[in-house]
């Protein structure tokens, strides 16, 4: 764990260095004294930055799990508003499914209570799933319904992609594990290492909730369940009179 956890950092920092020179020359050209990039290089040059952010992304995972292995990863518990949260891993996600004809849907209970949780902790599970859900559908629709339930909130994120073959449904939260109907894709450079949903199980074990996954098969979309325990408001004590 404690190797990991060095390597990852000296890792990081000439990889920050690539992607943050990358994406200078890509879009800051007033940077070069405005002389604009050949266009030849262009698509190069993205290929660096791209690849970049997705070794960082992998890096941090792998440094992630090496803090829970080590028993070191640690959570900030705090009351959570949900719907800043919504709104914000929302927006992202729209960037993630790019041009493909999805659309993205939300139905919200109202008035949820507040969750007793790590809120960037609970923002990076939603995104990972999100991430999936954007990678393994190719069009129709990824709704995020989310409703209290007895054990807190449940966050349920439904797609309409590839789906998920009955057997794989547990192994797909085990570190490096894909599901057997994602091999076809071969090196498909948007499968990832097969860590994101390891880790979202891990954090919530952290934090005192759960993931699990359901789907009616290959080819018939799937649906993550996450629940979050909710923050208990502290009952006032009612004043004393004098
Ligand atoms: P990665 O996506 O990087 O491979 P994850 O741990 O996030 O790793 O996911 C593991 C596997 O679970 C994926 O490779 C895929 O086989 C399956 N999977 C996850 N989410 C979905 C989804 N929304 N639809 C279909 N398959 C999924």
């Amino acid at each position: 764990g404690q190797f990991l956890a060095n390597m990852s950092h000296e890792l990081r920092t000439p990889l920050n260095a690539i992607i943050g020179f990358s994406e200078t020359m890509l879009n800051f050209p007033i940077m070069y004294d405005d002389v604009p990039l050949p266009s030849s290089y262009e698509a190069d040059l993205r290929q660096i930055f791209n690849s970049g952010k997705s070794l960082l992304s992998l890096i941090n995972d792998i440094l992630d799990l090496a803090k829970v292995d080590a028993g070191k990863l640690e959570v900030v518990m705090q009351p959570v508003d949900v719907e800043p949260i919504v709104r914000a891993v929302m927006s992202t996600a729209v960037g993630l499914i790019g041009s493909k004809p999805i659309e993205l849907k939300r139905v919200m209970q109202p008035n949820l209570p507040r969750l007793w949780a790590d809120e960037s902790r609970v923002r990076q599970v939603l995104l990972n799933l999100y991430s999936n859900a954007a990678k393994f559908t190719d069009g129709g629709c990824i709704e995020l319904a989310v409703r209290e339930v007895e054990e807190g909130v449940l966050f349920s994120l439904h797609d309409t992609g590839t789906g998920i073959d009955a057997r794989d449904l547990n192994i797909i939260f085990e570190e490096f594990k894909q599901a057997s109907n994602a091999g076809n894709r071969g090196r498909d450079p948007r499968s990832g290492a097969g860590l994101g949903l390891a880790i979202s199980m891990q954090l919530l074990n952290l934090m005192g909730g759960r993931v699990w996954a359901e789907s009616d098969g290959v080819g018939r979309g799937s649906t993550f369940h996450v629940v979050v325990q909710r923050y208990a408001e502290p009952v006032k004590q009612p004043e004393l009179e004098a």
